[in-house]
């Protein structure tokens, strides 16, 4: 079993790791590392030696299109009908 000691993001400063497993693959992408960030979408290759990491950037997911109709209905306030508070039912 290895363990690779924790590391942090170089995106955000979260703490990556540590990690153990049994076979540490060779980390050439993003997916094969085993200290991720899937925020930032940064992964550290899997070197047990910190100063011979080296961060991987992955692929950033598709981001869903926001609408950008602008919306008027919601823009204009439309008055609350004062209603007066209404009595609780006495029994
Ligand atoms: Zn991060």
């Amino acid at each position: 079993m290895v363990e690779l000691p924790h590391l942090r993001c170089p995106g955000c400063g979260k703490h990556l790791g540590p990690v153990k497993a049994r076979n540490i693959p060779l980390a050439e992408k993003f997916e094969d590392c085993l200290r991720r960030c899937e925020r930032c979408r940064i992964g550290a290759t899997n070197a047990k030696n910190p100063a011979k990491v080296r961060f991987i950037q992955g692929e950033k997911p598709p981001e869903a299109p926001k609408p950008e109709v602008p919306q008027q209905e919601a823009a204009k306030p439309e008055p609350a009908p004062q209603e007066p508070p209404q009595e609780p039912p006495q029994p």
